[in-house]
């Protein structure tokens, strides 16, 4: 082992969290910070063109490419869950929908014990990590732009409204019950990942060292302070030393996995795979939710979808309008029009987000989305407060293992009732004028799928994840809270964890704006704490 290098920071991946901690902590120039990432750098071009996304969610070199365990609840399929693997993490492959979530969502996790997380609290910091045109300051920021515009979005939209969502102009004030265009981390045609927007101005700094292609096995600790991490990069295994914080920022899975791993988590799972305790935490694992997704599909006859540009007269006209003003297909993030809705009355708040995509697509075995030959428009729902939580807990002593993921969705009878609900809603939009002027056949899945138990029995075997994971380490005073709400790890010192993985409770919406945010508040903890 080489001798070891001291840094007063840590960052423990540089995904969507951890390229906004690297540039924060990094500003003042006090500080000297190394950032350790997994997988390479973002340069492939995909990572950066919009539809890329279709492509590289799914490739390999940039994937941790994780399956969730067989379950009873899905019709016991291992479902993949890619994740990212490259600087910038998963929010240089996801799809680019910028959500912040409602209010009552943060009201919520302070309500819960989260002190200093609630709507008003938290809203300064979504703001600080945006730019919208026009916008002279945050200039490390993600830039945000709204979808363009497009015929079938408008039908669309005015069908909605007819099935009475009302229209709405921005589902990021705090309030999202409504129809809009999305807004996308896209600017000027490009990704806005957080490696693109903070961690790349950051990296002319002397003070930042960013260390791609390596793997933390586990964080050194003498007692119960965190004082540095072990990594094993080209075949070598490096020590590198904390003088300050280790901060884990290795998302919903890999974070968790990184505590069991080095002695932090439940007792039992500890010894089970012959790790000695430094804390037992119960928590560490547990609580995980992800929204669970389901999509309905039409042919369409008489309005433009992506299908009509699907040959070479469409792709160069595409290509042409990507290059000279940024715009058309290639610039799209993965959903045009989005609604909140409530599942029933009863509930509050909407429970229900729909995605609108002016394509036919099928997921593949892989969960890959493959699109229809043939002019077509799918609307996707998915469950945004799921009551189902389920645990990521290791597989075996070794990082190199990939931990078992246990998703336990539709657990409960609120989440079976609450996404069939979804399900008919989507029907009963396309049904409406002006879309129903438009719409042919159901292609997806079939009019044969009629009565609530038709339609359970088709989500059990064709829902997929909406991608975001979170809730593993989630932040509280509770029992199972796994770090308190300065995101420090209970009963560790020099040891925070900073990323999707802290959240209480998952929020209504995408999740990257969140983690983004969360970021950004915690590096204002972190400059203005003076270490335990
Ligand atoms: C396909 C897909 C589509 C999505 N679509 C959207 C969307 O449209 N809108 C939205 O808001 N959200 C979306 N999301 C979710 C969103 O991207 C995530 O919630 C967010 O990126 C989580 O950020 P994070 O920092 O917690 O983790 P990540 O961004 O995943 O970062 C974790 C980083 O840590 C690294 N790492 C992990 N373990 C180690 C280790 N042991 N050693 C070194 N490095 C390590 C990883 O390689 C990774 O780079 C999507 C996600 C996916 C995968």
């Amino acid at each position: 082992m080489n001798t070891a290098e001291s840094f007063d920071y840590i960052i423990v991946g540089g995904g969507s969290a951890g390229c906004v901690l690297a540039n924060r902590l990094t500003a003042c120039g006090k500080h000297r910070v190394l950032l350790i990432e997994a997988g390479p750098s973002d340069w492939n071009p995909l990572v950066h063109i919009p539809i890329g996304w279709t492509q590289i969610s799914y490739h390999k070199s940039f994937n941790w490419g994780y399956s969730i365990e067989p379950e009873a609840s899905t019709n016991h399929r291992p479902m993949y869950w890619p994740r990212g693997k490259l600087l910038g993490g998963s929010g240089s492959i996801n799809g680019m929908v910028h959500i912040r979530g409602h209010r009552e969502d943060f009201n919520a996790w302070q309500a819960a014990g989260c002190e200093g997380w609630g709507w008003d609290a938290v809203l300064p910091y979504f703001e600080r990590s945006e730019r919208h045109i026009g916008d002279d300051g945050n200039r490390d920021a993600l830039g945000i732009t709204e979808v363009e515009p497009s015929e079938i979005s408008d039908v669309f939209i005015a069908s909605c409204e007819a099935a009475g969502i009302s229209r709405i102009s921005d589902f990021n004030t705090g309030e999202q019950q409504g129809v809009a265009y999305y807004q996308g981390a896209v600017s000027r045609g490009r990704r806005q990942s957080s490696a693109h927007c903070y961690l790349k101005p950051a990296r002319k700094r002397d003070n930042l060292v960013v260390v791609t292609g390596a793997l933390c096995e586990r964080i050194c600790f003498a007692g119960q302070r965190a004082t540095g991490v072990l990594i094993s990069r080209k075949g070598k295994t490096q020590h590198y030393q904390a003088s300050r914080e280790v901060i884990l920022a290795a998302g919903a899975i890999n974070s968790p996995q990184l505590l069991q791993l080095s002695g932090v988590g439940p007792g039992g799972l500890l010894r089970e795979h012959g790790i000695a305790p430094v804390v037992e935490l119960e928590g560490v694992g547990q609580n995980l939710k992800d929204h669970l997704g389901v999509m309905v599909a039409y042919r369409i006859s008489g309005l433009h979808t992506m299908w009509n540009d699907m040959n070479p007269l469409g792709l160069v006209k595409q290509l042409w309008r990507y290059i000279r003003h940024r715009l058309g297909l290639l610039s799209f993030p993965s959903s045009h029009v989005g609604a909140f809705f409530r599942s029933s009355a009863s509930q509050a708040r909407p429970d229900i987000q729909l995605f609108f995509m002016p394509v036919g697509g099928v997921r593949d075995e892989r969960n890959r989305s493959v699109m229809d030959r043939e002019p077509a428009a799918t609307a996707m729902i998915q469950l945004v407060r799921p009551e189902s939580r389920g645990t990521v807990m290791l597989r075996s002593a070794s990082a190199t293992d990939s931990p078992v993921i246990r998703a336990n969705y539709l657990a409960t009878d609120y989440d079976r009732k609450a996404i069939v609900e979804g399900f008919k809603r989507i029907r009963k939009i396309f049904g409406q004028y002006p879309m129903s002027d438009y719409r042919g056949e159901e292609i997806r899945p079939g009019e044969q799928i009629n009565t609530d138990a038709e339609i359970l029995d088709h989500i059990r075997r064709e829902a997929t994840t909406g991608y975001h994971p979170v809730g593993t380490c989630k932040m509280g005073v509770d029992e199972l809270a796994v770090v308190d709400p300065q995101l420090q790890v209970h009963g560790c010192r020099g040891l925070r964890v900073v990323d999707a993985s802290v959240m209480p409770d998952i929020i209504a919406g995408n999740t990257n704006a969140a983690t983004v945010m969360i970021a950004e508040k915690a590096s204002d903890m972190i400059l203005s704490t003076v270490t335990r």
